[in-house]
């Protein structure tokens, strides 16, 4: 459907530490579509990625590299719209544009050029669907693409794990992983039916289900010679296990730490941490922005494995910006195979 007011999540109030996000940390709000002035244009939201980074903007004493979000405000969230009004000279009604759009159906923009996470920009040559700028050509290709290959300086012929295999940047990077030449691909998920999409669609060679089996054996069982590259987006017990089986010259990947995103804390440091001396391991966290001036250099790569067949797009779509709150606590609970896009208004026909 098409607004013809501007409806808005507005932050209510921050979750508690251990508090499970959900609808009542916001308010559904409208007010009139804005008016953009010169040198702006408005854009209208079609489709917005909730991530679990999100939650973690609205932890009051966050440590987020965004900024704080202040009670009150639109939720920051990124999207891809179209500008359906423009007062500036180079931005033409009809473009598609991708960056921080909020949690809303329209939103004035203005150019940031390349400017920090505030990257937003218009797509110069869309591909349908447009959500994928937000997910294998977007963000979560981008991490996943940056993690593995520069940070974890992954290699043909190397053994790979990935944590949160079926999520957004998981699926992405198994299935560059697989692309590039790991010897053997594992991924670590929540279900049985993750488990066999992994291998089904995505090609990965094993994978363990977290839930039903004692992580530690299986990542024992599979990886006799180690682990050369752990691609973690987990964190805690699974972090542990993994850090246990490591190859010599092994490189861990820390993308994320999702299972301790809730625990009242103090976060403890991991318990095999020895293991980093005796493997002459590296262990490097990253955000994927430190790599945004070289996102073109992602892109072309994503989108020629996408255009050959290699990468799948790996989408999981919910329906209506009404559902943003729930969309984005069921990344919490595994409720996504894949990015997980919230659709709030239709692709515009521009590709016929
Ligand atoms: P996602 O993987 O699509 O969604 C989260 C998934 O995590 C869920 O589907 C769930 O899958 C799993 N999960 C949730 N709670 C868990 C727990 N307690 N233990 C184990 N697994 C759990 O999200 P994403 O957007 O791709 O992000 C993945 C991670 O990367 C997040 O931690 C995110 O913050 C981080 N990230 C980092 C960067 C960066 O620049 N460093 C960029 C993007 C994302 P199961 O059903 O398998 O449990």
């Amino acid at each position: 459907m098409t607004a013809d007011v501007n409806r808005q999540w507005r932050v209510a109030r921050y979750p508690k530490q251990e508090e499970i996000i959900g609808p009542e940390h916001f308010d559904w709000t409208s007010e009139p579509i804005p008016q953009p002035e010169d040198g702006e244009f408005l854009v209208r939201t079609l489709c917005l990625a909730p991530v679990p980074a999100q939650r973690g903007y609205l932890e009051k004493s966050h440590n987020s590299f965004l900024g704080n979000i202040e009670i009150g405000d639109v939720m920051r969230g990124r999207g891809v719209g179209q500008i359906i009004k423009s007062r500036h000279p180079d931005y033409a009604e009809g473009d598609i544009f991708v960056g921080s759009l909020g949690w809303q159906d329209y939103s004035i923009q203005h150019p940031r050029g390349t400017e920090f996470v505030f990257s937003s920009k218009r797509v110069r040559h869309p591909i349908s669907p447009l959500s994928t700028e937000l997910s294998i050509l977007g963000q979560a290709g981008a991490t996943a693409y940056f993690g593995l290959l520069e940070v974890g300086q992954m290699k043909a012929g190397e053994n790979v794990l990935v944590s949160a295999a079926a999520g957004g940047v998981g699926s992405a990077a198994g299935q560059i992983a697989r692309i590039r030449g790991a010897k053997q691909v594992v991924g670590i998920a929540g279900s049985e039916a993750k488990c066999k999409w992994l291998v089904d669609e995505l090609g990965y060679d094993a994978v363990i289900n977290y839930k039903m089996e004692n992580t530690g054996e299986r990542i024992a069982e599979l990886f006799p010679d180690g682990i050369d590259v752990f691609f973690d987006n987990v964190g805690g017990d699974i972090l542990n296990a993994a850090l246990a089986n490591l190859a010599m010259h092994a490189r861990v990947v820390i993308c994320g730490f999702i299972s301790t995103d809730y625990s009242p804390g103090p976060h403890y440091g991991p318990i095999n941490y020895q293991c980093i001396v005796y493997k002459r391991a590296r262990i490097e966290g990253f955000i994927v922005f430190d790599y945004w001036d070289r996102y073109e250099e992602a892109k072309q790569d994503l989108l020629s494995w996408f255009r050959e067949g290699l990468l799948k797009n790996t989408e999981d779509e919910d329906d209506g910006l009404e559902k943003m709150p729930e969309s984005l606590a069921s990344l919490f609970r595994g409720g996504n195979t894949g990015v997980k896009i919230c659709r709030v208004s239709p692709d515009p026909d521009i590709f016929s």
